[in-house]
């Protein structure tokens, strides 16, 4: 098996990419922001094997980047949270996207600025009032005409406008 780090590589993108580089995280790090919770969430909105969810969570909690809590709607099962640096990951998550917008597919969902509405710029500027907003002042929603195939109770949470990192409702 191909192993995860570059310890040959003095530089700081090798660690990065040694907690974020697997195919998988940052979609797990991405649903986060948007508010999914818990195991059998990510699950659903990402159709992967359970295994290979277990063990990028577990890698993730390993790496400090999210936190295990109890679920206090079901006794012995948990809820993963971003910590301080997972939320660091915000623009990195927001630079692919808007990467990925420009150079390969129309983003499916928008981002504005909570306290006044105006779309966010690909930096996650916003114009209007001259701030980079944190994650918790940013809602998103759906791109008009984008995002409606899929019937999971994730997708379904996120064809209404949310704030990033508030808990969906599913
Ligand atoms: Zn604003």
């Amino acid at each position: 098996m191909l192993g995860k780090d570059y310890e040959n590589q003095d530089c700081a993108i090798a660690r990065a990419l040694e907690v974020v580089g697997e195919r998988w995280t940052m979609l797990i790090v991405r649903d986060a922001f948007y508010g999914v919770r818990r195991f059998n969430d990510f699950q659903a909105h990402l159709d992967i094997p359970k295994a290979v969810l277990s063990d990028r969570l577990a890698g993730l909690v390993d790496e400090d980047i999210l936190e295990r809590v109890p679920d206090p709607q079901h006794t012995g099962r948990h809820l993963y949270e971003l910590t301080r640096a997972g939320r660091d990951l915000w623009p990195v998550i927001n630079a692919l996207l808007a990467w990925g917008g420009r150079h390969r597919q129309t983003n499916s969902r928008l981002f504005r600025h909570a306290t006044c509405g105006t779309r966010l710029d690909d930096a996650g500027h916003c114009p209007e009032c001259d701030v980079t907003p944190a994650p918790e002042a940013i809602v998103t929603e759906r791109r008009r005409g984008r995002g409606r195939k899929r019937r999971d109770p994730v997708s379904v949470a996120l064809q209404e406008p949310h704030r990033l990192l508030e808990p969906l409702e599913t």
